[in-house]
């Protein structure tokens, strides 16, 4: 409905030679040609708000970037077996932004490739296989990481040598009699590699995203992530901190979503933000970590870290640094959630509003009974789309607006946004009438 017949064309001409794999956003799905900042533009030159997009993460088509990979690509792009100076002077760069302990870095093409390798690491170090992740995990599309992602859902059961945890919500702990969240789910982690241990797999690692993007966006308090931490230790195991989401200066808090949890993990990996778009991924270890793999391992990947994605890298930890994007996440975001939460306090669709920086939860409620609404938020969505604000949804429910813009995201553009979610919802809570 409502959809022209352009669009349908080529959504049709698109799962035909592209299979059914894959899927679109918005029942009007979205046709982009270009982009700038936050801002997207589609084929009829109207102008969208992105407020989801951490992979152009300084902004599309940020002209420092731009720059820095057309000049690259005109001089040399190759396979990486030969000596590059660059990839030296990005690792000294990148490593500079992690704790002392973590000193090497391997570098991938994306993120799953990153927590698969990472995984394999945590096996080799430990000799043991069992890993511990979030219930609504989501990290990647290998073999071995998709038995790590319940996010893909039920047709694509965990590994039998996985267990996973509860998100850190603190309304789950209070329900348990629990109003220490870091305590409640430091006891789930070491219950999971309990299990795992008297299965006869053993405890490799707890894998996680420190800000549980999948779970629904869980980022406080501050620091509930180290007990659970040290109880994986305790048992043998190694901490691998998913980056793909809160790294790169997303949350305001720290570069890194670990640091704000006063955590050094053993193994860290990111993807996504690192390369605004030019796909480049990363394995940030310990070098006594790693050394259990590569030392009797020999590890080859043909594109990852070739000098043209090095070039775009280098610019974003460049960009992200001279225009302050750390600090512009943490007074943006904080200012986006202060409206945010008013905006709620006057709508029975909204409810609670979480985050860090520019990476914003929002929840979606039924207004009749107070509970997440996987409908409802839909429908927010949708409605959102069709004033041009493009975001979607995450969390167990799949009832929680997940607002993830470029970091250079401004309060015109949050301006932007409030405006356009006021009208959504009205009109939402009107047609539930
Ligand atoms: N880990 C997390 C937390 C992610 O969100 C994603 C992608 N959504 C991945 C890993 C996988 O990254 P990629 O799609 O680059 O393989």
């Amino acid at each position: 409905d409502g959809v022209d017949e352009r669009t349908l064309a080529l959504a049709r001409r698109r799962s035909q030679l592209l299979g059914p794999a894959y899927r679109l956003f918005y029942r009007d799905p979205v046709h982009l040609v270009r982009g700038s900042g936050s801002h997207l533009f589609d084929a009829d030159g109207e102008r969208y708000l992105d407020v989801y997009n951490n992979v152009a993460s300084v902004g599309h088509c940020h002209p420092r970037v731009v720059a820095a990979v057309q000049e690259q690509v005109a001089t040399l792009n190759t396979h990486t077996r030969y000596l590059h100076e660059a990839v030296l002077d990005y690792a000294e760069d990148l490593l500079s932004t992690a704790p002392d302990e973590i000193s090497q870095l391997m570098l991938l093409c994306t993120g799953s490739e990153a927590n698969d390798l990472a995984v394999r690491v945590a096996q080799a170090h430990t000799g043991a296989r069992g890993v511990v992740i979030s219930s609504e995990a989501y990290h990647g599309n290998t073999d071995t990481v998709s038995q790590l992602s319940p996010a893909l859902g039920t047709a694509q059961p965990i590994g039998p040598w996985v267990r996973t945890v509860p998100a850190p919500d603190p309304r789950l702990a209070a329900a348990e009699g629990s109003d220490d969240v870091a305590a409640w789910f430091a006891a789930k982690v070491a219950a999971a590699a309990d299990e795992l241990q008297e299965a006869g797999h053993g405890v490799a690692a707890l894998l996680v995203d420190s800000i549980f993007s999948s779970d629904g966006v869980f980022p406080d308090p501050a620091g509930f992530l180290a007990p659970a931490a040290a109880a994986v230790r305790a048992r043998g195991g190694v901490v691998i901190a998913d980056e793909v989401q809160p790294g790169f200066a997303r949350t305001g808090r720290a570069f890194w979503g670990f640091a704000g949890h006063g955590l050094v993990p053993d193994l860290v990996t990111t993807g996504k933000p690192m390369g605004n778009g030019i796909p480049v991924s990363g394995l940030l270890a310990r070098p006594e970590v790693l050394a259990s793999f590569a030392d009797h391992l020999p590890y080859f990947n043909t594109f990852g870290g070739n000098p043209v994605s090095v070039a775009a890298a280098q610019a974003v930890l460049d960009v992200i640094r001279d225009e302050d994007l750390q600090g512009s996440a943490l007074r943006v975001g904080a200012a986006l959630r202060d409206d945010l939460r008013t905006l709620a306090a006057h709508s029975d669709l909204l409810g609670e509003v979480r985050g860090s920086g520019l990476y914003t939860g929002l929840e979606v409620v039924d207004p009749d009974t107070g509970a997440g609404s996987t409908a409802l938020a839909l429908d927010v969505v949708e409605a959102l789309r069709q004033r041009r604000v493009l975001t979607s949804v995450c969390g167990a429910g799949g009832d929680v607006l997940k607002l993830r813009p470029p970091l250079v995201f401004s309060h015109e553009d949050g301006a932007w946004l409030l405006e356009a979610l006021e009208d959504a919802v009205l009109e939402v809570g009107r047609r539930r009438r």
